[in-house]
Order: structure tokens, then C-alpha cells, then sequence
């Protein structure tokens, strides 16, 4: 089934009640979204696109943050085209990239970059560029007020490519994930029974939409239950408090956000548990929310954040239980396998771990993709031989079925031949009086490989004693997991959804020990 055409039939009875509600004081029905998308998809019909290497046409969305980006990329799917959404942060060299990869028919991109975009679309052979803003602007968008309101969803199946998403570049470079309208609508169809959505849901959606996590987690669980979104443009904490305390209109119940998000509304204070008692469920993912952070979120509003994981590759994986009846929410988990989804550890031979042991994170299921774009080697190298997909992502399966991630394998540091988990030796520098936050890396060493290193976030200002943090902390692990050296920063380099860049922090401190 066409994705659209799930959405459409999750469209609530009143086509006039508000979808989405933006935080400049903008209404969108239900009607408006539907018309919107069928004038668009008329558009992209009318350019009579044709797709490249056996594939349908590609719709590259290049623009900033707004409904019409997602009407955009609704409209695509209901003319059966193929959505690329890419983050308007990147670019020539790195748009470039992506539109050789990807070979789109049609380019979307800001009027701001039409300058630069111009020729790099005509150099690719892209037949078609439109621009749109923010401010509802753009000749895509004066182009589709010419088109009819209706239009019939073009008929495909669940096998049919829906989106191209890029990875987020965190351990390379991006890798086109190929997800099809049935991977989509799964992941969508788990999430909203395991969330237990509610059709008096109201979302806050204050993510950007070139990525997983706004546009399939956040967009779809709203779209395919027929539930409102209280829409902010740009993320900022003062406007997701004021959403969520706003008694006018649909009341705000569910925020998703990833952990630095959280961490900006914890440092605003203003989010209460007076002002957010009638919120259904906090939701974090994309990025591990330290247990500290979980703890100090339960402290200021009462809510246990709900944690879970997933990829571009796969959708969600595993997550924390909604319903209390299914357990608790466990800080530093990223809870069980969703519902149909398989999540297994193996050793570096591929055989199954033992039980508590920490290893390969390996996940099969309807949600897990169809390979990356053009690149036949790496999908080969991504799935084992009984088809399970290798997420890169090392981790432990508790006696209770929760899964504890402690990594990536890439960033997995072997010292002296002892195998050092990250996650397990920054969550004890995290409890260190005056570290904000870290990072543990390894880094060449003369003896060991690989030598621990710690960065710590510290406040500006504060400095603190390295031999007497190091001391306190060989008290706690075994000395092969202490970090040889500590260095202290302002700031963890970060990707657009709040991953800490280890690579970057690798090259920065690569000759530490020479
Ligand atoms: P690339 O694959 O290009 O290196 P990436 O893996 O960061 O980039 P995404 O698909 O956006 O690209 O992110 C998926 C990864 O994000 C997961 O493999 C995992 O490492 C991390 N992740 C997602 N959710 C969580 C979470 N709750 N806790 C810890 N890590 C998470
Ligand atoms: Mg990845």
C-alpha cells in the first residue's frame, strides 16, 4: 500500500479540525493538508518525471524547516515519487555529493542558495528546480496553485521505495538507506500501538524534518492517527515550554526530542511539574540520554523520559515500555526490541553472546531496509549470512530483555588488548563533581594501541584537577578502563541531532601520546 494512502484513511471524520498548528499562529486542516499534498503531487505528475537506474524519480528537498517541507515530502509519496530530505545546513561540496549519489529529478532548495544551487543542479543534469522557504514562498509553490485539488494516489506496494535517507555521516561518510513504503509503515503501525497513541494525542514537534526522527518517528505518529501537531519551526526551549504550557486549542501530550534538547529545556527551568502535568510521555532518542540527565529531567517535571533507538537503516528498534503495566522505564536503556522487531549480540565470530555479555548489535525485521544506494559492497558487508542486518552499534541484553548500548563497535577501544567500552567509562566521568558531560575516545599509544583518552565538558571558568579525578576514578573501574590522560573543552563537537562527532574528537587528539 502507498504510505499516503494510510495516511488519508487515518484523516479524522471533521476534515476541518486543525493538523497542524504552527507557533506563529498559522492553522492547517486536515482539508488544507490534503488538498495541499494533491496540488503538489499534481505538480510533480505534470513535470511527467522519469526515474534513473531501475528506480523511480527522487524528489530532493533541500530547504529549511517548514509544513510545506512536509507537505513536500507527502506529496511525493502520494505521486509515487521517491523523498530525499536533505539538512539545509550542507553546502556546495556536500549538496554535490548527494545529488551525484542520488541523481534527483526534481531539486527543492532555499531562494537564499539559488545562487549556488543553480549551476550545481545543471551541472548534475537535474531536470527540475524549484525553490521554497519558510515564509510559505517559492515557485514550487506558486507553481502548484495552478493545479486541481484532486488527485488519485498513485498505487504501490509495500516493496515500492518510498525515501532515500542519508545516515548522518557520524562514522563516515553518509550512506544512502533505500526504505520502502512497507518499511515505513511497519515501524509507524509498532510505534503508535507501542506508544499507546491516543486520539486525543497532541504532539509537539519541535525536530528538524531532514531527518528519521522528525520526519517518520514524530511526522507519522501524528499523520497515521489522525492527531494534531503544535509545530515549532526551529528548535528553542523558551517556544516547546510555551507550547506545552498553551491551554488554548489541542493541549500538548507527547514531546519528542533528542538529549541535548532535553538538556537546553532542563537549563531554561521553566518546564515544571505544575506546567507539564498533563504531558502523556517525553520521548528521547537519536543520540544515548546520559542516566544523569534522565534522572535530573525526573527530578524538575516528574516524567521519567521514555528512551528507544533506531537508525536510518532500520526505524525503531527498541524501546522503553509506555504503559507502566509493560515495566519500567530504565535510565540508560534503550529498553526491549519493539514488536515484531529481532535484536540479538554476537561475538566478533558472529556467534550469539552470552547472556549479559556486551557485543554486536545485529536487528532483523519489516522495518529494516532495502540496502544502500549504489553501493552494492556495503550492503552486502551490513547483512550476515541469515539475513540479519549489522547496525555497527555494540551493546548487552540484559536478564530482562533490555537492551543496554555501550558503543559503537567503530569506537570500541582496545588497549593493551583489553577491550574498553565507552559509554561504560564516560558514565562514570559524567557522576565527577564539575564534568558537565564526555567523551572517551582512544587515540594512538606508543605501548598500548590505543590509549584511553577523556574529554570533559567543564563549566567556563572551572578548572579541575586531572591527577585528582583520575585518582578517585581508579577507585571505581579497573585501571585499564581509566582514561591515561584528561583533556578539558567548552564544548563536545556535535552532528545536526546532538551526536557527539568521536572521529572528529579522534583526528583532533591523535597525537596525545606520541
Ligand atoms: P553513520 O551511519 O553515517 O555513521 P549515524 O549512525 O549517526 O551515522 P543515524 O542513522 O542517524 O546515523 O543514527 C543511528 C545511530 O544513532 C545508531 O546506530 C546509534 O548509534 C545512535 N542512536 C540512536 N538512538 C540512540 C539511543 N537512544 N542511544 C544511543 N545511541 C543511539
Ligand atoms: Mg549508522
Amino acid at each position: 500500500m502507498n504510505l499516503y494512502t494510510a495516511i488519508q484513511a487515518a484523516l479524522p471524520a471533521q476534515p476541518d479540525e486543525p493538523a497542524i498548528l504552527t507557533d506563529d499562529g498559522l492553522v492547517y486542516s486536515w482539508r488544507d493538508l490534503d488538498e495541499a499534498t494533491a496540488m503538489l503531487a499534481n505538480l510533480l505528475g505534470s513535470l511527467k518525471l522519469r526515474g534513473t537506474g531501475g528506480r523511480p524519480p527522487v524528489v530532493a528537498a533541500h530547504v529549511d524547516k517548514s509544513v510545506e517541507a512536509l507537505l513536500l515530502y507527502l506529496a511525493t509519496l502520494r505521486a509515487g515519487a521517491v523523498f530525499l530530505p536533505l539538512n539545509p545546513a550542507y553546502r556546495a561540496a556536500e549538496l554535490d555529493y548527494f545529488v551525484e549519489d542520488a541523481r534527483p529529478a526534481v531539486l527543492v532548495c532555499r531562494s537564499d542558495d539559488l545562487d549556488w544551487v543553480t549551476p550545481l543542479a545543471a551541472h548534475r543534469n537535474v531536470g527540475h528546480l524549484f525553490t521554497l522557504n519558510d515564509t510559505r514562498t517559492g515557485s514550487l509553490l506558486t507553481h502548484a496553485a495552478q493545479m486541481a485539488r484532486h488527485h488519485e494516489v498513485a498505487v504501490r506496494q509495500p516493496d515500492d521505495l518510498a525515501a532515500i535517507l542519508y545516515t548522518s555521516g557520524t562514522t563516515g561518510r553518509s550512506k544512502g538507506a533505500q526504505l520502502s513504503h512497507g518499511n515505513l509503515l511497519s515501524n509507524a503501525r509498532t510505534l503508535l500501538r507501542h506508544w499507546d497513541w491516543r486520539t486525543d494525542d497532541v504532539l509537539v514537534h519541535a525536530l528538524p524534518i531532514f531527518h528519521i526522527h522528525g520526519l517518520f518517528v514524530a511526522g507519522h505518529c501524528a499523520l497515521l492517527s489522525g492527531t494534531p501537531m503544535r509545530w515549532i519551526g526551529k528548535f528553542d526551549a523558551a517556544k516547546v515550554i510555551a507550547q506545552i504550557k498553551d491551554a488554548q486549542g489541542p493541549r500538548a501530550t507527547v514531546f519528542m526530542a533528542v538529549p541535548t534538547m532535553y538538556g537546553r529545556l532542563l537549563a531554561d527551568g521553566g518546564l515544571t511539574p505544575q506546567a507539564s502535568a498533563h504531558m502523556r510521555v517525553f520521548i528521547s532518542g537519536s543520540a544515548p540520554l546520559s542516566a544523569a540527565a534522565a534522572d535530573a529531567f525526573l527530578h524538575a517535571t516528574g516524567h521519567a523520559i521514555l528512551e528507544r533507538y533506531g537508525m536510518s537503516e532500520t526505524g525503531m528498534l527498541c524501546s522503553n515500555p509506555c504503559r507502566s503495566a509493560e515495566g519500567a522505564r530504565l535510565p540508560g536503556s534503550v529498553g526491549r526490541a519493539l514488536p515484531g522487531v529481532g535484536v540479538r549480540v554476537v561475538d566478533d565470530h558472529g556467534h550469539p553472546s552470552p547472556q549479559g555479555d556486551a557485543g554486536h548489535v545485529e536487528v532483523r525485521g519489516p522495518n529494516v531496509f532495502k540496502g544502500y544506494l549504489g553501493m552494492p559492497d556495503k550492503t552486502r558487508e551490513a547483512f550476515t549470512r541469515d539475513g540479519w542486518f549489522r547496525t555497527g552499534d555494540v551493546g548487552r541484553i540484559d536478564e530482562n530483555g533490555y537492551v543496554h548500548l555501550v558503543g559503537r563497535a567503530r569506537d570500541l577501544i582496545i588497549t593493551g588488548g583489553f577491550n574498553v567500552y565507552p559509554a561504560e567509562v564516560e558514565t562514570h566521568l559524567d557522576r565527577l563533581p564539575g564534568v558537565v558531560e564526555s567523551a572517551v575516545i582512544g587515540v594512538p599509544h606508543p605501548d598500548f594501541g590505543e590509549g584511553v583518552l577523556g574529554v570533559l565538558v567543564t563549566p567556563k571558568g572551572v578548572a579541575l584537577d586531572e591527577a585528582a579525578l583520575l585518582a578517585s576514578l581508579k577507585d571505581t573501574i579497573a585501571g585499564f578502563k581509566v582514561p591515561k590522560r584528561l583533556v578539558f573543552v567548552d564544548d563536545l563537537p556535535r552532528t545536526a541531532m546532538g551526536k557527539v562527532q568521536k572521529n572528529v574528537l579522534q583526528q583532533q587528539y591523535r597525537h596525545t601520546f606520541d
